[in-house]
């Protein structure tokens, strides 16, 4: 058995729970989890807020760690070998999509790392809220050791949801852009938006969290509750990248984009967005959104943050501190990530 944490229904708190790994299929790699980085959407579903999620369940898709062992077919990892397992653990690999390396896209559906279903036994994934996982080698990426293994922990979801929007789009010099939310998701976009050379701007609720933008590659803040600073930069940014947890007021950040601005929402409420067709008929602007990154963008993502010695900031907890960690994310108190030292779990 493995120790974990889940929560048994929609309002339990997290609590210690033991889980069963599978045996080792031939291509399969065992994973010892070292640290677990602490999203949003572990919060989300917990408390099934998205709906659907299957109890209990043990959260977290932010996971780095070592290999203890591997099956018989697989090439890419030994014993010993640094490794990492973001969100999703599977999908068909043969579809349009995943021949395309976006398997997030894959049209059968790809299987999360936690509330998923395992494609062979149908049995429901668990998470890396615990000791040690399984996963298909395709999934597992390459981790180097030039960065401080704890704070590689988010780049495997809040590194990648934002690198792959900002790639798509080509965000780069010559660009200014808006990042809205400076949490998990946001700080990364922050750094790695300034890193391909656009002029980034923090949308933030929180003055509270302007020097850390500006230390992180933020030029200028606005605080968003402050209808003059907003007014200010009206029409002025090229792309929004939205990273926003909580309801919030759509058009109010669109009326913020130049002509054929872009704003890409990653950030996921529960509650649908409400836009008026104005709002984007104005400019031709356009509302569009992004699910995190496939496995070679992943890789891609995870081989630029070592060479350019970008990470997560993050504040290390005990597995313990999880419940009290989820509440200060809900109000916005998260500098920036939380992540889990997993020998905090015994
Ligand atoms: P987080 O660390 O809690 O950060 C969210 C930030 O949003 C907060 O720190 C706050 O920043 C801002 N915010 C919160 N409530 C707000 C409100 N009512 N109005 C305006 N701003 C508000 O969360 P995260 O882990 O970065 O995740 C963010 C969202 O992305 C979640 O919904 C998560 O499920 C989703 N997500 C999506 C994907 C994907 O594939 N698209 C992947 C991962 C996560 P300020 O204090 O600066 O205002
Ligand atoms: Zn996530
Ligand atoms: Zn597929």
């Amino acid at each position: 058995m493995t120790k974990a944490y889940a929560a048994q229904t929609t309002d339990s708190p997290l609590a210690p729970f033991e889980i069963q790994r599978r045996d080792l299929r031939p291509n399969d790699v065992q994973i010892e989890i070292l640290y677990c980085g602490v999203c949003h959407s572990d919060l989300h579903q917990a408390r099934n807020e998205w709906k659907g999620t299957i109890y209990p369940i043990v959260p977290g898709h932010e996971i780095v760690g070592r290999v203890t062992a591997v099956g018989n077919d697989v090439t890419k990892f030994k014993s010993g070998d640094l490794a990492g397992v973001g969100c999703m653990v599977d999908s068909c690999r043969e579809c349009v999509n995943c021949k395309k390396g976006l398997e997030q896209y894959c049209k059968v559906g790809n299987v999360q790392t936690y509330n998923g279903r395992d494609r062979i036994t149908g049995d429901v994934t668990y998470g890396g809220y615990s000791k040690e996982v399984v996963v298909r080698e395709e999934f597992v990426l390459s981790i180097s050791d030039k960065l401080p293994l704890a704070q590689v922990a988010p780049l495997l979801c809040a590194g990648i949801t934002t690198y792959s929007p900002l790639r798509h789009w080509k965000v780069g010099k010559g660009h200014k852009i808006a990042v809205v939310g400076l949490g998990g998701l946001g700080h990364m976009g922050l750094k790695l938006a300034a890193s391909f050379g656009a002029e980034v701007t923090m949308l933030s609720t929180s003055p509270d969290k302007e020097a850390d933008a500006r230390r992180l590659g933020a030029q200028k803040f606005v605080n968003t509750r402050d209808p003059e600073q907003l007014k200010a930069v009206a029409g002025y940014f090229d792309f929004i990248l939205d990273t926003v947890s909580a309801e919030h007021d759509y058009a109010l950040y669109l009326k913020l984009l130049n002509t054929d601005g872009v704003m890409m929402c990653v950030g996921a409420p529960p509650t649908p967005a409400r836009v008026p067709v104005f709002t984007l008929m104005d400019a031709r602007r356009s509302l569009a959104a992004s699910g995190i990154g496939g496995i070679p963008e992943t890789q891609e993502m995870l081989d630029y943050c070592a060479e350019h010695g970008i990470s997560s900031d993050i504040e290390i907890i005990d597995i313990a501190y999880i419940n009290e960690a989820y509440e200060r994310m809900l109000k916005s108190d998260v500098r920036y990530r939380f992540v889990i030292d997993m020998a905090s779990l015994t």
